[in-house]
């Protein structure tokens, strides 16, 4: 599974961040960046896709 995070729609609240610290981390300009491009833990990235209030997170 292939996780991307829409950087115009991010506004960098760090829910997906608080959710999947292994996947996701916030960079310089404050918005989630995707540390782990392939992921084991589709739940979670999953669960933090769901959870982004603005639906930056794309999974495939
Ligand atoms: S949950 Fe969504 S808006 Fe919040 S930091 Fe993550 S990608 Fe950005």
């Amino acid at each position: 599974m292939k996780i991307t995070v829409d950087q115009e729609k991010c506004i960098g609240c760090g829910a997906c961040v608080s959710i999947c610290p292994d996947i996701f981390k916030l960079n310089d300009a404050g918005k989630s960046e995707i540390k782990q491009e392939n992921t084991e833990d589709e739940e979670c990235a999953k669960n933090a896709a769901q959870t982004c209030p603005v639906n930056a997170i794309n999974t495939e």
